[in-house]
C-alpha cells in the first residue's frame, strides 16, 4: 500500500495494480499528458459540489470537433475497479496509438473523451470515511442524508422506476434532473460539443452490457443496431479474452434479472458496517469486476472487457 501512496513520476513506473487516491490519479493524468503531448490533453469540464475539478482526458490526433466517443468510469464512487480500469485503458489508448490497428483507426478519424473520476467527491469520501459511498456528496435540503445517485439524475426517465425520492436511499434521484454538478457538467459538455456519437458509462456491478432504453419498454429508434452492437462486442470479447461465458446482454424492462444463485456472493470481509443492502430493480449482486475486486493489470484488462457498459441507467 505504501507503494501506491507515493507520488508517481512516470507512467512507466505507475503501479497499475494498486488502487490510487484522487490526488494520485490526477497527478497521473498530468504525467500521461506530459508523456504524450501530441495525443493527450486534459480538459476541465466543471467543478464538483465540493469544488474539486472535473477533469476529462482528450485523445485526439487533430481536426476540429471530430466525431467523438465519450467514456466515463467511477460515477458510482465505490466501484473502484472502474477508475482503475479507466487508468489502465487511458494508458493503453495513449501507448498503443500507432501500434494497435483498432486504436489507431479510431483515433485517425475520431476523438475520445475519457472522464476517469466522474464523482470525485464521492471517491475522496470512499478513501477518507466510507469505502462503500456511492452517491455524490451534495447536501439535501430538509434531510440529514447526504448525496444523490448521479446515475439516477439524468433527464431521461427522471424519477421513474428504479430510482427513489428518498434522500436517504442509495438510488435517490435528486431534487430535479441534472441537479448534480457532476452530471450537468457532462450534459453541458456533450451538448456543447455537438458531435459525440457514443456515450459509454462503465460500472462494476455485474457482467452485463446494457443499452437504451433502460427506463421504458419502447424500443429505441435504432434498436436493431443496438442489438447487433453488443453482439459484436460479445464475439470480440470471447475471441480475445477466452472467457468461458460471454457477457450477458441485458435490456432492462425486457429481460428478467439474472438468477442470484448463479452469481458469486460479496466477500463479507469487504463490507463496511455502514453498507446498506443493495436492492431495487437494478440492484443486482456484484460479480467479477465488482467494486470488491483487487486490480491487477490482467484483471483491469478483463474488467474493461467484462464491465457493465450502461446507457443511461445502470447499477
Ligand atoms: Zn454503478
Amino acid at each position: 500500500m505504501m507503494k501506491s501512496r507515493r507520488m508517481e513520476r512516470s507512467t512507466s513506473t505507475f503501479d497499475f495494480a494498486s488502487y490510487h487516491t484522487l490526488d494520485e490519479i490526477y497527478n497521473w493524468m498530468d504525467t500521461l499528458v506530459d508523456d504524450h503531448p501530441s495525443l493527450v490533453s486534459k480538459i476541465q469540464i466543471g467543478q464538483s459540489y465540493e469544488n474539486r475539478p472535473l477533469y476529462v482526458l482528450k485523445f485526439s490526433t487533430g481536426g476540429s470537433k471530430r466525431p467523438a466517443i465519450w467514456l466515463d468510469t467511477g460515477i458510482h464512487s465505490r466501484e473502484w475497479i472502474t477508475q482503475a480500469t479507466g487508468i489502465w485503458t487511458a494508458n493503453k489508448i495513449a501507448t498503443e496509438y500507432g501500434r494497435d490497428p483498432s486504436i489507431t483507426a479510431i483515433l485517425d478519424s475520431m476523438d475520445i473523451f475519457f472522464e476517469i473520476v466522474t464523482n470525485p467527491d464521492g471517491f475522496a469520501f470512499t478513501h477518507s470515511s466510507n469505502r462503500m459511498w456511492r452517491k455524490t456528496r451534495s447536501i439535501n435540503a430538509g434531510s440529514s442524508c447526504v448525496g444523490v445517485d448521479p446515475n439516477r439524475n439524468w433527464d431521461a426517465g427522471f424519477g421513474g422506476s428504479g430510482s427513489s425520492s428518498n434522500p436517504c436511499s442509495e438510488t435517490y434521484h435528486g431534487p430535479y434532473a441534472h441537479s448534480e454538478r457532476e452530471v450537468k457538467a457532462i450534459v453541458d459538455f456533450i451538448r456543447g460539443h455537438g458531435n459525440v456519437k457514443s456515450v459509454i458509462s462503465i460500472h462494476s456491478y455485474s457482467q452485463m452490457l446494457m443499452f437504451p432504453y433502460g427506463y421504458k419498454t419502447a424500443p429505441a429508434p435504432d434498436h436493431q443496431e443496438l442489438v447487433r452492437w453488443p453482439q459484436n462486442i460479445d464475439m470480440g470479447i470471447t475471441k480475445s479474452s477466452g472467457l468461458e461465458k460471454p457477457l450477458r446482454l441485458l435490456q432492462p424492462h425486457h429481460d428478467p434479472p439474472p438468477d442470484r444463485s448463479q452469481l458469486p456472493q460479496i466477500p463479507q470481509r469487504w463490507l463496511s458496517p455502514t453498507l446498506q443492502p443493495l436492492q431495487g430493480s437494478r440492484g443486482l449482486p456484484p460479480a467479477l469486476g465488482s467494486p470488491f475486486q483487487r486490480p491487477t493489470a490482467p484483471s483491469a484488462q478483463k474488467s474493461f472487457l467484462r464491465a457493465s457498459l450502461t446507457l443511461p441507467w445502470a447499477a
